[in-house]
């Protein structure tokens, strides 16, 4: 069966039929077809949310778009084990982590249901002028039709991140799940539909990111770009936006940095670590995937990630034993196996993995990897490897281990384990990146801003920032 697009609450395939194999990482066995949309289906898909946003939406208030979007949080909470069986046949991860995925898919749309039934109740709000005879107010107003491009890492979740704020703000879109990952954006259609979401305001194309996803961020008809990605994927969408000065948010890549100083707790370091890179394989924007680590611990805290590392059991995600699955695709697979034989020609010592589990002949499996002395002009230190990788480097100060930190094109996340308080809050100050995590790594907070400095990203999501990404800001000024 091929899944279609999903234009106008009707699902339909693309105009020419073509479409895009459903591969499912742990057997490379071809388990569904997507339609690939062309370029004909895109604008279709985006007249149909302008439609939408110019017709009725625009006069559902805010306390009926918050009844839609907890229909929608209980929908899918209502599906949970088949959505997370979805996700694990489609993205490889293991089943335990789709349920926590979808959990928070679930929990992003009850928050932004409670920031939507506040809305109207906070618009008009009057600011103070220094002239008397004029009156101020300010107002939020949706930005139109948005285009959202996600990736693959965390398929249900992402769609989540960029859908429940843009309808809370109001706005209609045309959703473009990657095409490796395109099964729960679909049910998460089917999920709208059932909700009574009225059609238009989530169109769904599926398709390859060089036609549907780049026609979609170049249609004129687009208020706003929603991008998650790459960062050279995210530098084109900015360059195409640029020719008609669209509102742009970018989410991309990142290479964040680990620091653990001499008095930190061994084993607490070790969990949290091994949470930061082989969680999802790896394939978290947000990985703390470079481990910083002081010299006189260094060496009882790699002797034990590596025992650790060792003993991860990996397989079919499926299974419930499994803790590390395979990598999403063939060619996320390759480039992962090609970073590892990078780093062996730098000169950094191979501690432990970087192959494919000898007792696995099928299935994109990487075992879980560490390096140690990485040279600083590495590849496998300076770019994003987005699997399960860990590079390790010694520090002997605070100064030292800073300016490892923050030399990174990327700025996306930083973790920071120590038990001096003052330590850990100078350190938070200095550190140049939109996250950063204290005696832990990677808790993720709906309600917490989420985005990066320099090239990991432009905005906030999440949390009432991830509203403001929808709306703009209207001033109202009278002369009394
Ligand atoms: P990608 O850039 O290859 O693809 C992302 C999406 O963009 C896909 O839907 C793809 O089809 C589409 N796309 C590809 N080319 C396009 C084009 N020319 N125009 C428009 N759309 C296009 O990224 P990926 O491999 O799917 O995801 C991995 C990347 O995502 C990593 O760099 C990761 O760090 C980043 N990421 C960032 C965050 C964050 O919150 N900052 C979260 C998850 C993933």
């Amino acid at each position: 069966m091929t899944r279609t697009i999903f234009i106008g609450n009707e699902w339909r395939p693309s105009r020419d039929g073509a479409v895009i194999d459903v591969i499912d990482p742990a057997k490379e066995e071809r388990i569904d077809y997507l339609s690939a949309a062309t370029a004909h289906d895109v604008d279709l898909a985006v007249d149909c949310a302008r439609r939408a946003f110019e017709g009725e939406w625009r006069s559902v208030n805010g306390a009926e778009r918050a009844n839609l979007l907890r229909s929608i949080a209980k929908g899918i909470s209502d599906r949970r084990e088949q959505l997370a069986r979805l996700e694990v046949i489609d993205n490889g991860k293991p089943l335990a982590e789709a349920l926590w995925d979808i959990d928070d898919a679930a929990g992003c749309f009850s928050f932004y249901a409670d920031l939507a039934q506040e809305f109207d109740a906070a618009q008009d709000e009057t600011i103070a002028l220094p002239d008397e005879r004029f009156e101020s107010s300010v107002r939020r107003e949706p930005v139109g039709v948005a285009a959202q491009i996600i990736p693959w890492n965390y398929p249900l979740l992402m769609a989540a991140w960029k859908v429940a704020p843009a309808i809370a703000a109001g706005c209609t879109m045309v959703l473009k799940p990657s095409e490796l990952t395109s099964l729960t954006s679909l049910k998460l259609a089917e999920i709208a539909v059932d909700a009574g979401l009225p059609a238009g305001v989530l169109n769904v194309v599926t398709g390859l990111g060089s036609v549907a996803g780049e026609h979609l961020a170049r249609h004129p008809d687009v208020d706003k770009i929603a991008f998650t990605g790459s960062v050279p994927t995210g530098t084109k969408i900015m360059m195409g936006a640029a020719q008609e000065i669209k509102n742009v948010s970018l989410e991309l890549g990142g290479k964040s940095p680990f620091i653990v100083f001499d008095d930190a707790d061994i084993e607490a370091a070790v969990e949290w670590i091994m949470f930061g890179i082989f969680w999802n394989q790896g394939q978290v924007c947000s990985a703390t995937s470079r481990l910083i680590v002081q010299e006189g611990i260094a060496d009882r805290l790699v002797k034990r990630l590596v025992e650790r590392a060792r003993g991860i059991p990996i397989g079919n995600g499926l299974d419930p034993r499994t803790k590390l699955g395979p990598l999403v695709s063939r060619g996320q697979y390759e480039k992962v196996r090609q970073f590892v034989a990078q780093g062996v020609a730098a000169g950094a010592r191979l501690v432990t993995g970087g192959e494919k589990p000898a007792n696995m002949s099928r299935g994109y499996f990487i075992e879980p990897t560490v390096f140690t002395d990485v040279p600083l002009n590495s590849s496998i230190w300076r770019d994003e490897i987005f699997g399960p990788v860990l590079v390790v480097h010694r520090f002997s100060d605070e100064q030292q281990a800073l300016r490892l930190a923050n030399d990174t094109r990327f700025g996306l996340a930083a973790a920071v384990m120590s038990e001096d308080e003052t330590r850990c809050k100078r350190m938070s100050e200095a550190l140049r990146a939109g996250i950063v995590w204290i005696n832990c790594s990677q808790p993720t907070f709906t309600q917490a801003p989420w985005g990066g400095y320099k090239q990991s990203g432009i905005g906030r999501e999440l949390g009432r920032w991830g509203l403001g990404n929808y709306l703009e800001v209207k001033q109202v000024t009278r002369f009394k």
